[in-house]
């Protein structure tokens, strides 16, 4: 099937190309815009960008919305987790400010909540990663919070950004959430 990705990101539509395999991932029209991400949940701001896409396309599309939740910060930055450090923030910013605030040990969540919307049906999947702050950021792969992010699904020893694709796709939020779809969309 031929699927609109709702994003602007490149790195996403690089990932999605990867974890939906039989699907053709095409990019957002330029002309199409996006809702901005008000909600406090990850569904609550995936479902309009994929209905804003589906609409204005006339295809069937997706987006996703996706983040980390820190429990010692309370869950987080979660929704906020491309602005934490602020608006306009950088990876390295974000991350900085949550090597800052929790501590080594503490338990970390990623998030990502996938959205599919076509003229008849609209449906949300959810997929976690849990793990701990690690004590020192390592690794260049991946983006984000990876060098910090030690996967409870790893080897105990790398972080997220120390994985290479195939490892980060088969444990990620993206990638549970991604596989949740592909079953919704060919069952059997
Ligand atoms: P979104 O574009 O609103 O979904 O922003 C997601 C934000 O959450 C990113 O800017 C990252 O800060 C963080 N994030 C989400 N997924 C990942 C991941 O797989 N690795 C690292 N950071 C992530």
């Amino acid at each position: 099937m031929r699927l609109v990705l709702a994003t602007r990101n490149a790195h996403k539509v690089r990932e999605f190309t990867r974890l939906l395999p039989g699907h053709e991932i095409e990019p957002l029209p330029d002309a199409v815009e996006l809702p901005p991400e008000t909600a406090d949940t990850f569904a609550g701001n995936a479902l309009p960008k994929a209905r804003a896409a589906a609409r204005a396309t006339g295809r069937p599309a997706i987006a996703d919305d996706s983040g980390i939740e820190s429990e010692a910060l309370g869950g987080a930055p979660g929704v906020r987790s491309a602005r934490f450090a602020g608006e306009g923030a950088t990876d390295a910013e974000n991350l900085a400010k949550l090597r800052a605030q929790a501590p080594p040990g503490s338990r970390l969540a990623y998030v990502c909540a996938l959205a599919y919307v076509d003229a008849e049906r609209e449906s949300v999947f959810e997929g976690r990663c849990t793990g701990t702050m690690s004590a020192d950021a390592r690794g260049s792969g991946g983006f984000g919070y990876d060098p910090v992010f030690l996967p409870d699904d790893g080897d105990g020893d790398r972080t997220m950004a120390e994985l290479d694709d195939a490892e980060k796709d088969a444990i990620s939020h993206r990638g549970r959430a991604a596989r949740a779809l592909l079953s919704w969309l060919d069952p059997d």
